[in-house]
């Protein structure tokens, strides 16, 4: 199997066509006269041929530092509070202090800030996270109304996407997601609702009550958003109760390729808590255990997601105009560390917006300098462009201190993702 990193091209061979690609390949490589033009063309329209002075890996250094610095979008992840409304074994902001909802205050100043920072950007992303961001539905929806109304205003795009564990939806909600311009739901789950209720610590009838609403709305969901991700965290203990979440889905006659069923991987890796209650996977595991997943995704009649393709950046985290932004209005830029000061770099000042925006343009952000192009450990690595380094946290000073996880069982992923869409491709063609 050949992967382009660069472009996502696949290409599988059989050992006879190996051999003759090879043989071009090298013919290539050592100027030999004659190679096949017909081979070297396709090669080349795939991406597997350059030209000989192409430097791919200053080319790809060069869109990643423009893609960090592009403006055309401002992208904005919104935590209206760092509380919630359950108690997971697993969870990385358990030893964060709950917070109320966001002020009146600062959610005006926080539209102000938006309003101000976008410049000429000509698209707004905000994610709604938390803690629980359903808990403060009050404050998405006002800013929600504040934000479409600007972008409506200058004539750019606006949408939304929210993570939540979902039991704050009800009905009402779910029909108000368009109004919302949620165009992305991800909802967590943990396998049967049993563990669901001994995880989260509610009680099991709670438990069984939101797989109900969920496997009875969860149509409703998708049409409202056009696409909703079913987080399954799972260890070693529960990881077979995946399947049962699929099935419970199927079995209310949900197969719809706008849901991405995924494995949660339960671990430390992301400056998670250090020690979670749990029989974790070690990384070569996970990537077994998530193949098998996808080949059960496919016996079920769902589409798989999750092909690797080249990124524009590793995470936001890395981009100028992105920043995340507390319930006490603190900027920061890693995602998952919201509502802790590990990355903030500045705060909204409701009384001097001046001074927020000097302070949000011109300070150092974390991660700002991160090039996975020159870290020890990635700094020409062949996967450069489809993972750019993965997560900046695990880069210090210059090296990766974390160990890679990205290549594990990476043959077998990217040949089942070839196949799988081949398949059907192949199918759409029969019909
Ligand atoms: S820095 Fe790492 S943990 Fe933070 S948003 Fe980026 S990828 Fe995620
Ligand atoms: S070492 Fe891992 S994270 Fe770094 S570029 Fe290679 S695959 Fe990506």
């Amino acid at each position: 199997m050949l992967l382009n990193a660069r472009n996502g091209q696949t290409l599988e061979l059989d050992m006879a066509g190996w051999a003759i690609v090879k043989r071009c390949l090298d013919g290539l490589k050592h100027g030999e006269a004659g190679p096949d033009r017909e081979l070297v063309s396709c090669l080349a329209t795939l991406g597997f041929v350059v030209p000989a002075e192409l430097d791919e890996f200053s080319d790809e250094e060069e869109r990643l530092r423009l893609n960090k610095v592009d403006k055309s979008r401002l992208f904005v992840t919104i935590a209206p509070t760092m509380a919630c409304n359950q108690h997971c074994s697993y969870c990385f902001q358990r030893s964060i202090a709950k917070t109320k909802i966001m002020s009146e205050e600062l959610q005006q100043a926080t539209v102000e800030f938006v309003r101000r920072q976008l410049g000429d950007s000509r698209q707004l992303v905000v994610q709604w996270f938390g803690g629980e961001p359903l808990i403060g539905y009050a404050a998405i929806t006002f800013m929600t109304r504040a934000f479409k109304a600007i972008c409506a205003e200058r004539g750019i795009d606006y949408y939304a996407e929210m993570l939540t564990n979902g039991v704050l939806l009800t009905p009402e909600r779910v029909a108000a997601l368009p109004e919302l311009s949620i165009k992305a739901l991800q909802i967590s789950l943990d396998g049967t609702p049993e563990t669901y209720s001994g995880r989260r610590q509610v009680p099991i009838a709670k438990a069984e009550a939101h797989y109900r609403f969920l496997a009875e709305h969860v149509q409703d969901i998708v049409d409202a958003t056009g696409s909703l991700t079913m987080r399954i965290n799972v260890d070693r203990d529960n990881i077979e109760e995946a399947k049962y979440v699929v099935r419970l889905f199927k079995s209310h006659g949900v197969v719809d390729h706008r849901i991405d069923f995924r494995l949660g991987f339960i671990n430390t890796s992301r400056g998670l808590v250090d020690c979670v209650p749990h029989d974790c996977f070690t990384n070569t595991e996970f990537a077994e255990k998530e193949l098998v997943f996808r080949r059960f995704l496919e016996a079920e009649g769902y589409m798989v997601f999750g092909m690797p393709r080249p990124k524009r950046y590793p995470c936001t985290a890395v981009v100028r105009n992105s920043f995340t932004i507390d319930p006490h209005g603190n900027l920061g830029k890693c995602i998952p560390a919201v509502g802790t000061s590990q990355s903030t770099f500045a705060r909204i000042l409701p009384d001097d917006m001046d001074r927020t925006l000097r302070d949000a343009t011109t300070a150092e952000m974390p991660y700002e300098r991160f090039n996975p192009f020159h870290s020890e450990g990635c700094g020409g690595c062949l996967m450069l462009p489809t993972c750019l380094g993965s997560c900046p946290k695990h880069h210090v000073s210059g090296r990766r201190v974390v160990a890679c996880s990205m290549r594990e069982g990476f043959g077998d992923k990217i040949t089942f993702y070839h196949r799988f869409h081949k398949r059907r491709l192949d199918s759409r063609t029969q019909a």
